[in-house]
């Protein structure tokens, strides 16, 4: 079969790798019809992670099941399902509590939790930018799909990750109905947030970046765009609030390398935060900070720490949620509100793409081209 195969940092290439197949019997095997390209795997295209050379990418990944174990009981073939992107086994200390992100069985690191496809140190788990994925605990690891599946793909492939990882910042941040909310980062992470703030009954959603286009998407659902290349982002907030700050805020950026000028970023939107929520209010910070990055120019990004004024944190008496999205507490709601018309989280697509055009659907969504903001692959 066809995958997406890292080869380096900023290197992949499409190529013949061995047919996923069904290899325990709880395996589910899935065809995939569309999968997506997330600013979560740039952390391992940049190279700054330590994924192998020869593993395939795939994490937001949703397809057709053609075969399954002698042990599964509801996944059946013919089903169209969407993967979350956590790999959990359903039944140990953390699944049971609801906590799939932080499966014990799925990382088989004994001082580890949490697996994932196609992913650096989250488990043996292939990923999904190829023609077949093998999805283990099948049973537990499909969200079954309704007859327009196909017809509305680009919406529920979200499903595997974004929309609910959106949800979920906006979930660690405590938006309630009427909230003055604050999303820092409108990559497609941030743009999920800011959907799921309006979908909680926020009543000002406020979103800062500074590419237009990604900007422009942000305010097509309701939102008001802080372009921090042309004002302070904080004093921004602070206008919009009655200078109170907003009431919760979302940091949707994580660790970045470089800033869309190449120059060296200084990773400030925890703090930017810290100074933008008001007292006592909630963030909920679901970026990723990867832990080290050893070619960073920077001393705290290359020892794998951010700058983070917990002073002013706690002065302000405020809370802080973070980690990997539990994906399976959230996609039924959610598949049920794009199912009904009520969530269209496909407005932030730009591109569907053959699997063949990934390498330079990876360039141009690295360098965060203009008009680049989501890539769709299909296989
Ligand atoms: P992305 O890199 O496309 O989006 C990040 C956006 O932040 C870009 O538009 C960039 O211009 C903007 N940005 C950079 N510096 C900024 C600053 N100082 N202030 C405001 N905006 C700034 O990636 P994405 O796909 O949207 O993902 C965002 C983050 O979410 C990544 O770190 C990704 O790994 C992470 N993520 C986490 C989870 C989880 O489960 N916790 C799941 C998916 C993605
Ligand atoms: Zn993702």
């Amino acid at each position: 079969m066809k995958a997406v195969v890292y080869e380096g940092p900023r290197r992949v290439s499409v190529q013949e790798v061995p047919d996923a197949r069904v290899e325990r019997p709880t395996d589910v095997l899935v065809r995939i019809t569309t999968t997506n390209i997330c600013g979560s795997d740039l952390h391992m295209y940049e190279g700054r992670t330590d994924f192998e050379p020869g593993r395939w990418f795939g994490h937001e990944n949703m397809g057709e099941v053609v075969e399954v174990g002698d042990g599964v009981d509801k996944v059946q073939v013919g089903d169209r399902v969407v993967l979350p992107f956590n790999v959990a086994c359903g039944h140990c200390k953390n699944c049971e509590r609801g906590l799939t992100n932080y499966c014990l069985t799925a990382q088989p690191e004994p001082h580890m939790a949490g697996a994932a496809y196609g992913f650096a140190d989250m488990g043996p788990w292939p990923g999904g930018q190829a023609e077949l994925l093998r999805v283990p605990w099948g049973d537990f690891n499909c969200l079954r799909l309704g007859e327009d599946a196909d017809e509305r793909a680009s919406d529920y492939v979200m499903l595997a990750d974004i929309f609910p990882t959106g949800y979920h910042a906006t979930e660690l941040a405590g938006v309630s109905p009427g909230d003055q909310t604050v999303i820092y980062g409108a990559g497609p992470v941030g743009l999920m947030a800011a959907l799921s703030a309006t979908l909680r009954g926020a009543g000002k959603v406020m979103v800062v970046d500074r590419h237009p286009d990604r900007l422009r998407l942000a305010e097509s659902i309701g939102a008001i765009a802080i372009d921090d290349s042309k004002v302070d982002p904080v004093q921004a907030v602070l206008d919009q609030t009655m200078g109170l700050g907003a009431d919760n805020g979302c940091e949707c950026v994580g660790y970045q390398a470089h800033d869309p000028d190449g120059n060296e970023h200084p990773n400030d939107t925890l703090n930017k935060l810290v100074n933008s929520v008001r007292f006592t209010g909630r963030i909920g910070a679901i970026g990723v900070f990867v832990p080290q990055d050893p070619g960073a120019s920077d001393e705290l990004a290359r020892n794998g720490q951010v700058a983070f004024d917990f002073g002013m944190f706690w002065f302000k008496g405020q809370h802080i949620g973070s980690g990997q999205a539990p994906i399976k507490r959230y996609n039924r709601q959610l598949r049920d509100l794009i199912a009904a018309g009520r969530a269209e989280p496909s407005f932030i697509v730009s591109h569907e793409l053959p699997l063949d055009q990934a390498p330079e659907a990876y360039q141009h969504f690295d360098a965060r081209d203009d008009g680049w903001t989501k890539v769709v692959l299909k296989p």
